[in-house]
């Protein structure tokens, strides 16, 4: 067996003899391989790559049985994804400090933190307290530093201004009108989108010259509140890239998504005015061919930056 399959299966197990929900057996079961009660008997090499796979193999299994309502996992094609091009965009730093508003099980998040080359720590907010509890007993296991916030991720936010903010966004209506009121992209009537206060939300804690990748549906630009968004970036940041997934990824045609590529700028880049946008659109990713070409676009867009 892979590592990741002796994680799997002893996560199942532990997880299946437990009393009540499969996920919180999960969680009792990383908890007792963290203080070294029982462990799985992997290689002594093992990579954080591997524990996160088996990890999110159990958790999947467990959201089948007792789904999250609202919570998708990100899935590896897109994670795998968005820490290549993460990682490249801050290549240079020696330690980066990122964010994810909407955090879930952390999956994305931690995905992109394993695909960093120098060090990472990572605040992490999500509304679900299961979620959080999964999430931050997978981060003592993959040794990840994430600081948890268990609240509202468009409330006011506790965190230093970060590197890079990386969230696959809860889309729909955000029906706290009193707090939406804190944001310019609140509409003069009825409510505002969810994910057009995450990415506000996003850029008031990012950095000048941070970026934000998010994970969005293909129709942003064409909703009826666009205009709220365009102004808004217009303002506030640069666009930078925009890579649409294929659609073989979602279930329907209709739920495709896209990475939204934005840069914080900092005043040089704010004088200097908007730069080119990089459009892009993912081949198959089975197509090991079309996925190199598109792998050295990415690059040559960053190289050239
Ligand atoms: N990237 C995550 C992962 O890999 O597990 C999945 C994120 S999922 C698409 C969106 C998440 O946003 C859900 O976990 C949901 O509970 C959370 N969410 C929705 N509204 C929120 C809010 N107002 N504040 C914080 N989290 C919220």
């Amino acid at each position: 067996m892979t590592n990741t399959e002796i994680i799997f299966t002893f996560l199942d197990e532990k997880a299946g003899q437990e009393q009540g929900y499969y996920l919180d057996g999960i969680i009792s079961a990383c908890e007792v391989w963290l203080e070294g009660k029982e462990i799985p008997h992997v290689d002594a090499n093992v990579t954080k790559e591997e524990i996160r796979r088996g990890l999110q193999l159990a958790i999947l299994k467990g959201m089948k049985q007792n789904a999250q309502p609202h919570h998708q996992m990100t899935p590896d094609a897109i994670g795998i994804l968005v820490g290549y091009i993460a990682s490249k965009l801050v290549h240079s730093k020696e330690e980066v400090a990122l964010l994810d508003p909407a955090a879930g099980t952390g999956n994305l998040l931690y995905t992109v933190m394993n695909s960093m080359v120098g060090a990472a720590s990572a605040f992490a907010v999500e509304i679900d307290d299961l979620l959080v509890r999964l999430a931050a007993v997978s981060a003592d296991l993959l040794e990840q530093p994430v600081r948890f916030y268990v609240q509202d991720g468009l409330r006011p936010l506790l965190v230093d201004p970060v590197d890079l903010v990386i969230s696959d966004l809860p889309v729909g209506y955000y029906p706290d009108d009193d707090n939406a009121l804190n944001f310019e992209m609140m509409p003069t009537e009825g409510h505002a989108y969810s994910h057009h206060l995450f990415i506000e939300q996003s850029l008031n804690h990012l950095k000048p010259g941070g970026y934000g990748l998010f994970i969005t549906t293909v129709n942003l630009f064409e909703s009826d509140q666009s205009e709220l968004l365009q102004t808004y970036l217009k303002r506030h940041a640069m666009i930078r890239a925009i890579i649409q997934l294929p659609d073989s990824l979602f279930k329907h045609v209709s739920h495709a998504k896209f990475i939204l590529i934005l840069q914080k700028p900092t005043e040089d880049m704010a004088a200097k005015g908007a730069p080119d946008v990089m459009l892009a659109k993912v081949p198959d990713m089975m197509d090991k061919n079309l996925m190199a070409q598109f792998f050295r676009k990415i690059d040559k867009w960053i190289e050239e930056m």
